[in-house]
């Protein structure tokens, strides 16, 4: 049979057969549970030759049927891609699918977690703006803010105490963008109040960026709380098997960005214009997503951190089993935490942060936001910087690697390795000591896990 045979027969079926009895609608969708969307959101197989996992369009260009196809796509009339910078097939089943998993519309997806900070930052500060945050965040993020985003014109404030809404409010100057906090802090479990700094930030007209990557999208979703922007490394526990770099950059759909804040929402842009070559603003061409459209269209687009649809695919596959990793991993991160606990009574460890330590500070919060679980990132300090070598190069089991939320359990050195970028003041303020070491807990046996920091602690506090 030939390829034009067929094409033909399968033209030649009643469209309503191949497609409507399988297409499942929006609504449909959303009444699903977390782990159904997590496997099958933002794809129909009918629509990619019936394939059952997503194929890699491993493609730089698209085959334009014509010009008035080509004038459509370019003018924002249709959804359609031209070039996988700017869109890929792959990649787009991962932002719907990520969308879908968070009840939005708007997702764009990048090259790296990195690339969806920064980005999140340039597109809400351009001009001059200003960010206000803290220094619980992932080591990257805080060097962007004293190596990269003041030079480009973007300033960066730290709120004096991070814990209370209301230094957060006295802290917001009147060019003040966005407020950005990571919903569990890498690497202390600190859990922020996003319910309070979302009603903070909107009392100002300014949006709330969430960093949700140490939480997933399972544990919690920061926009249920009033977060207008969520951005994730999917490197981290979305993929969860340590094989690819990506990130995510959300919108909640909610946020008036024609509220006189954000001019380059309203301003007419060459970018967007329309095929009589008008110039338009971005929330004309996608009044519901203008955060995502506008991020795709100028800073993806034209800076050009788009993500490798290989990389997309791989994202995808970890991301089926999200909620089966972090079921068994939450557990495992408990009894880990009730083992560092015994150990701190032997005196051989001196502090532990993580939501599930009995002394954990901010219980309350994590009790409102990780309502299935607590995160599996555990902190804790031993006596001396020397001590935590000892521990470190003891490990058996525990891989020493700059990653987390893998299937494979990691140890690391946040002080040297992780947030080196931190100077040593901004450490303190971070809550970071040079004997603290972070662990990632993943799908071992939990005894094994146990039995391996057992006998690190037994060989650094000997002799
Ligand atoms: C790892 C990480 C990032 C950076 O993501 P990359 O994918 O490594 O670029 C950002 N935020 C948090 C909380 C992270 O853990």
């Amino acid at each position: 049979m030939s390829t034009e045979t067929i094409v033909d027969t399968i033209a030649a079926q009643p469209a309503s057969s191949a497609a409507a009895s399988n297409t499942i609608t929006a609504a449909e969708e959303a009444r699903r549970s977390f782990a159904t969307r997590a496997l099958r959101a933002g794809y129909d197989p009918a629509e990619h030759a019936n394939a059952s996992s997503v194929p890699i369009y491993a493609t730089a260009a698209y085959q334009l049927r014509d010009e008035e196809h080509a004038t459509q796509i370019a003018s924002f009339e249709l959804a359609d891609n031209i070039y996988t910078r700017i869109s890929n097939p792959t990649t787009n089943v991962l932002e719907q699918r990520l969308a879908a998993l968070h009840g939005v519309e708007g997702a764009v997806a990048t090259a790296s977690g990195l690339a969806a900070v920064t980005y999140s930052l340039l597109n809400a500060a351009l001009g001059g703006g200003r960010i206000l945050t803290t220094y619980r965040l992932y080591g990257g993020t805080v060097a962007t803010f004293s190596d990269v985003l003041p030079d480009y014109g973007i300033g960066v404030d730290i709120v004096p105490n991070p814990d209370d809404p209301e230094s957060w409010n006295a802290a917001i100057l009147p060019d003040t963008k966005a407020l950005l906090v990571e919903s569990v802090s890498n690497p202390l479990s600190i859990v922020a109040d996003i319910e309070a700094l979302a009603a903070v930030a909107h009392k100002h007209g300014i949006i709330l960026i969430v960093d949700n990557t140490l939480a997933t999208p399972y544990l919690v979703n920061p926009f249920e709380y009033g977060a207008d922007v969520v951005v994730y490394s999917t490197t981290k526990a979305i993929n969860g098997h340590g094989n690819a770099i990506g990130g995510v950059v959300l919108e909640s759909g909610a946020f008036d960005y024609a509220n006189g804040n954000y001019p380059q929402f309203e301003r007419k842009e060459w970018f967007f214009k329309s095929r009589e070559r008008v110039e338009r603003s971005v929330l004309e061409i996608a009044p519901t997503t203008p955060f995502t459209s506008r991020l795709r269209g100028i800073l993806v687009t034209l800076l050009g951190a788009a993500p490798s649809p290989f990389d997309s695919y791989l994202t995808l596959i970890g991301l089926e089993t999200l909620k089966a990793r972090l079921a068994q991993e939450t557990a495992s991160t408990e009894r880990v935490v009730g083992f560092l606990e015994e150990q701190r009574e032997a005196g051989r460890i001196t502090a532990i942060y993580h939501p599930a330590a009995h002394d954990y500070p901010y219980r309350e919060l994590a009790d409102k936001y990780l309502t299935r679980g607590y995160d599996t990132v555990i902190a804790f300090d031993v006596d001396t910087e020397e001590r935590k070598r000892r521990v470190l190069d003891a490990l058996r089991l525990f891989s020493l690697q700059a990653n987390l939320g893998d299937s494979k359990s990691l140890a690391i050195d946040p002080f040297v390795v992780t947030h080196p970028e931190l100077t040593l003041d901004e450490l303190r303020i971070a809550g970071i000591t040079p004997s603290t070491i972070r662990l990632s807990i993943g799908l071992e046996e939990t005894d094994d896990l146990i039995a391996d920091l057992r006998q690190a602690l037994d060989s650094a506090y000997a002799a």
